[in-house]
């Protein structure tokens, strides 16, 4: 069975101040946990990764990045290249959330540049995938997560190297959540369509993600082939995040 992962992304939230004790919340619940629990992963604002690497050096939680682009450096104002997010401690980086996929028009193939670039550096790529209500009103949510991951996964993934989340786009920060049956029918695609596509794909982690929270969390985690969550709005509480892990764990 692979790592339970509970990875948390913080969007655009925060000041220094605001992130900075959330970090330290986060890493003081982390310490009084058990070490053979699910790995704890905070993926907050570029702007804050420095500090927050290290709020949380001295426990076992680790840091990631939301985003990163596909080339190494260059011409690309206001970009942040997998290499930094490295060269901060970073150990992941989420690539192809669907708020990046829509607002800023990214395509498969532009997040599977990303994740090669991830590789590239050393991090983990997380790479999300998930149909919109109207792909899934018309029927469409399993062909939509073949070709998303199909067409984002970057060459040379395997389970060291790669997450996939999935991420239902009508259940993210919306308070619905997909159901366990739901959850299962998707990510038993996944697992199998990782087959051929990746490197020891029965352990490559796949996450559930749209509003988990700690009243969900153990039912979603206990479904077949949920290795873990993408946790938006709860990881940005102490006390929520904390509790998903546990609840998870
Ligand atoms: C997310 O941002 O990846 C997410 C799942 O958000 P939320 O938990 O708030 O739905």
């Amino acid at each position: 069975m692979p790592r339970t992962l509970i990875a948390g992304n913080w969007k655009m939230n925060g000041l220094r101040a605001d992130g900075q004790a959330l970090a330290w919340a986060i890493a003081e619940k982390a310490r009084a946990m058990p070490v053979s629990g699910p790995e704890l992963l905070v993926c907050p604002p570029a702007t804050l990764i420095d500090i927050i690497v290290e709020a949380v050096a001295d426990s076992s939680v680790v840091v990631g990045g939301q985003d990163c682009h596909a080339a190494q450096s260059g011409a690309h104002t206001g970009d942040i290249a997998a290499p930094m997010l490295a060269d901060l401690g970073c150990r992941y980086v989420i690539v192809g959330h669907s708020e990046r996929r829509t607002d800023h028009g990214e395509t498969s193939a532009v997040v599977r540049g990303k994740a090669e670039a991830a590789l590239a550096a050393g991090l983990t790529a997380i790479v999300c995938i998930g149909e919109t209500l109207a792909e899934r009103d018309a029927g469409r949510t399993l062909e939509v997560i073949k070709t998303q991951l199909a067409g984002s996964l970057p060459k040379g993934a395997t389970a060291a190297n790669a997450v996939v989340a999935y991420e239902p786009v009508w259940a993210i920060g919306t308070g619905r959540t997909a159901t366990a049956a739901q959850v299962a029918e998707v990510h038993t695609l996944i697992r199998h369509e990782l087959k051929g596509r990746a490197g020891d794909p029965d352990m490559v982690r796949i996450l559930y993600g749209g509003s988990v929270k700690p009243s969900n969390a153990a039912e979603l985690v206990a479904v077949e082939n949920v290795d873990g969550a993408l946790v938006g709005g709860a990881s940005l509480v102490a006390e929520d995040f904390a509790a998903i892990v546990e609840a998870a764990g």
